[in-house]
């Protein structure tokens, strides 16, 4: 059952014998570009010419390609490429960047403030000796002379430092700024599956939370829609895992453009996605499902590093409607049982919870 499977498992179930051959393969000629190029086997390294030899993504390829073509291979060029390419920096890490930077940015401050603070006071000693001058009776032109250049060298010295202390203060504002946006990116990553880049399954059951308190409040009319990709098992087993994470962007992406305004499209699990659909009737919901059904079916898969034509993938849908009373779980649980149906009769196909049948119920 859909709802069963933990979010993000990946690998289910035995690996068949093709697929671990095509593993091997990729193993194997990664090991093999590590030792032409002298570069030591750690697994970041080794990640990198494992993903450069499955030939899923073109331009670190076009990349590697050009590197062993002049010949300079090197441990600090795989280390750029993987920090390029691969390393994934996780929330925390990025967050706490961000942390460090305003930090500084606050020192840099304090430290500017202090300069232009000392300048003023200095400034403010000198204009106090020389308005005592100004008062002496033996101020004749030469000294009045002598005063006024000291004075205007002050007044310099502490324009500088005003326009030291504006400059700091307009680079921190920026700063700031830049600073404001990476949080709000890190924010916004969090909920996202890195994979697909829709919701994650955190972020879906909070807007599912959300959306049937709201349904509940006004009596909107509220669907959810379930999603799960057709014999993907298959899929995997016979073009490889990479090529299967491809289909999965493709899925989430149809998904992704077919959804509107408050809506929210979210992987759900493994190959299994979902749609909250706030103001949306079951009839709504079951067109827009079998539109989305239509335009999975509808894309040509091609392998990308060989133009291989892969043929296509389908997938089935449930579709349940908000009900007083519902909770997120037993609304999940009918829109599962509709698609568990879909799957029943045929699979590339949608099941609105209205059209259940006796027998579904109790296949569930
Ligand atoms: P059904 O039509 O009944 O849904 O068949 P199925 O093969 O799609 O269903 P099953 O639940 O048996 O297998 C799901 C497969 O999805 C298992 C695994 O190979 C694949 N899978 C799950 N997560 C990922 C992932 O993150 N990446 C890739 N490439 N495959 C995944
Ligand atoms: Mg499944
Ligand atoms: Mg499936």
């Amino acid at each position: 059952m859909p709802a069963e499977r933990p979010a993000g498992a990946g690998l289910g179930g035995t690996v068949s014998e093709q697929e671990f051959r095509r593993a091997l393969g990729y193993a194997n000629s990664a090991l093999d570009l590590l030792k032409r190029a002298t570069i030591p086997p750690y697994p970041q390294f080794y990640e990198l010419l494992y993903t450069y030899a499955t030939g899923i993504n073109p331009a670190l390829n076009a990349r590697v390609n050009a590197i062993f073509r002049d010949g300079h291979p090197t441990a600090d060029i795989a280390e750029r490429l993987y920090n390029e390419f691969l390393r994934a920096q996780d929330a925390n890490e990025r967050i706490s960047g961000v942390s460090q930077r305003m930090s500084n940015r606050i020192v840099a401050i304090h430290d500017a403030i202090d300069t232009a603070m000392t300048t003023a006071s200095a400034y403010s000693a000198s204009l106090q000796v020389a308005s005592g001058d100004l008062g002496s009776d033996e101020l004749d032109a030469t000294r009045l002379r002598v005063l006024a250049d000291a004075l205007l060298a002050e007044t310099r010295r502490m324009q500088d430092a005003n326009h030291q202390l504006e400059m700091n203060l307009a680079a921190s504002r920026d700063d700031i700024e830049a600073l404001q946006r990476d949080l709000d990116d890190v924010r916004r990553e969090a909920l996202l599956d890195p994979l697909t880049k829709v919701y994650n399954r955190k972020a879906f059951d909070d807007g599912l939370l959300r959306a049937v308190s709201r349904a509940e409040e006004h009596g909107d009319h509220m669907c959810l829609m379930l999603i799960d990709i057709d014999h993907f098992k298959r899929f995997n087993d016979t073009w490889g895992h990479q090529t299967g994470d491809q289909v999965l962007r493709l899925v989430a992406m149809t998904l992704k453009s077919n959804i509107k305004g408050r809506d929210i499209a979210a992987r759900y699990g493994g190959e299994e996605f979902a749609a909250v659909l706030p103001d949306t009737d079951l009839e709504g919901a079951v067109i827009l499902a079998d539109n989305i059904r239509k335009a999975i079916q509808a894309k040509e898969l091609l392998k990308r590093s060989t133009n291989e034509k892969l043929g296509r993938v389908t997938a089935s849908f449930g579709v349940a409607m908000y009900r007083a009373g519902d909770t997120p779980s037993t609304l999940i649980e009918r829109a599962d049982r509709c698609l568990y149906a879909a799957k029943h009769r045929g699979r590339n196909m949608v099941v609105g919870e209205t059209e259940l049948g006796d027998e579904d119920i109790v296949a569930a």
